[in-house]
């Protein structure tokens, strides 16, 4: 049987990356009618610097935007990571799983320590094993991610497959794969197109937000950094060198349902000052339902407090079996 599981951390504003990455197919793989399972994964978001106050509040800015961009919480499982014990658990399980060589590959782990590892959270440099066991607590198949997420769920499948033969347990855990196809795989950043859009990018330019109102986004994209050739190209030929302009161009296509082609043979050879605001009406056009819809369900938290109260009950059924197979298996002494 095919699953899909995802999760989001509460990490701070999520952005059009997130949306176009993650988000948005969520709720088409919903209503195309696959099980789902999604997760505010707030046990990721501690590895990290974070403020203890913000954190349930933020898990509620999540489950708010999964719930507006189409996810429903009777149709999908809608929960927060911390409120089902069975992904710690088998977090130390993975953990005499993997080795110390498969994490050190890790490029996220390099991109988030920078230059001082020696003084990050061992929770950081162990991220990964969390995410595996996020995915195959719920022997998930399908895992909509971005393209950042791809070398992890690579690890994932290594973790699974080396459970299943050092156990003598073959076909026990899926080896999950990553749904990482279709534009918006990669969102860059609005200064610096060789960089991913992301959540914890200090610059507040480098992103548009979900909650941003019309004029935000309006201005953020006319300040996006482009070069000084001035015109957009009209063949994907002439995209080459310049990423800032490709990531528009992608930008507009993810939203549109175009191709990078199609887009260009409407733009081509118009200037930015024709092509930016044109992105900012549609940018607008797409995410202001959402923003509407995010903001009422935050200024009265019950409806996303109850949604993720049922949602972690129905997450912790299907887990535990799945974690009592596992104890037995390991060979635990089981009461
Ligand atoms: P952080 O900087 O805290 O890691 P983030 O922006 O990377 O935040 P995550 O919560 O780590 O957000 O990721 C949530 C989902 O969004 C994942 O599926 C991830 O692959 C996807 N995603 C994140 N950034 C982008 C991006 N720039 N383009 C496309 N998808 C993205
Ligand atoms: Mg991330």
């Amino acid at each position: 049987p095919k699953r899909v599981f995802s999760g989001i951390q509460p990490t701070g504003n999520l952005h059009l990356g997130n949306y176009l990455g993650a988000l948005k197919k969520f709720t088409t793989l919903q209503n195309d009618g696959w099980d789902c399972v999604f997760c505010v994964v707030d046990l990721h978001a501690i590895t990290m610097p974070f403020d203890q106050s913000q954190l349930a509040n933020q898990t509620r800015q999540i489950a708010a935007a999964m719930m507006a961009s189409g996810v429903d919480p009777d149709k999908s499982v809608l929960f927060a990571q911390s409120s089902v014990r069975v992904h710690t658990e088998l977090t130390w399980i993975f953990d005499s799983v993997a080795r110390m060589g498969w994490l050190e590959k890790m490029i996220q782990f390099k991109e988030k320590s920078g230059k001082d590892a020696e003084r990050s959270s061992v929770g950081l440099f162990n991220y990964p094993v969390l995410q595996a066991a996020d995915i195959l607590a719920y022997k998930a198949t399908h895992v909509p991610v971005g393209e950042d997420q791809r070398q992890h769920l690579e690890l994932s499948r290594d973790i699974a497959d080396r459970f299943n033969r050092d156990y003598g347990a073959p076909g026990f855990f899926p080896l999950p794969e990553a749904l990482t196809e279709g534009p918006g795989a990669r969102i860059m950043s609005l200064k610096d197109g060789t960089k991913k859009m992301s959540k914890s990018d200090p610059a507040e330019n480098s992103r548009i937000n979900l909650i941003d109102d019309a004029d935000t986004i309006s201005r953020k994209i006319k300040k996006s950094k482009t070069d000084t050739l001035g015109d957009v190209p009209s063949e994907i030929a002439g995209l080459e060198g310049r990423p800032e302009v490709a990531n528009l161009v992608g930008i507009y296509g993810a939203l549109a349902g175009m191709t990078d082609e199609q887009v260009l043979a409407e733009y081509g050879g118009k200037g930015f000052g024709v092509f930016k605001p044109a992105l900012a009406d549609l940018a607008v056009d797409h995410l202001a339902p959402i923003t509407t819809r995010m903001r009422e369900l935050m200024d009265n938290p019950h409806e996303i407090d109850a949604a993720l109260r049922i949602g972690a009950e129905r997450a912790n059924a299907i887990a535990e079996p799945i974690m009592e197979e596992v104890r037995q298996t390991v060979g635990f002494w089981r009461p």
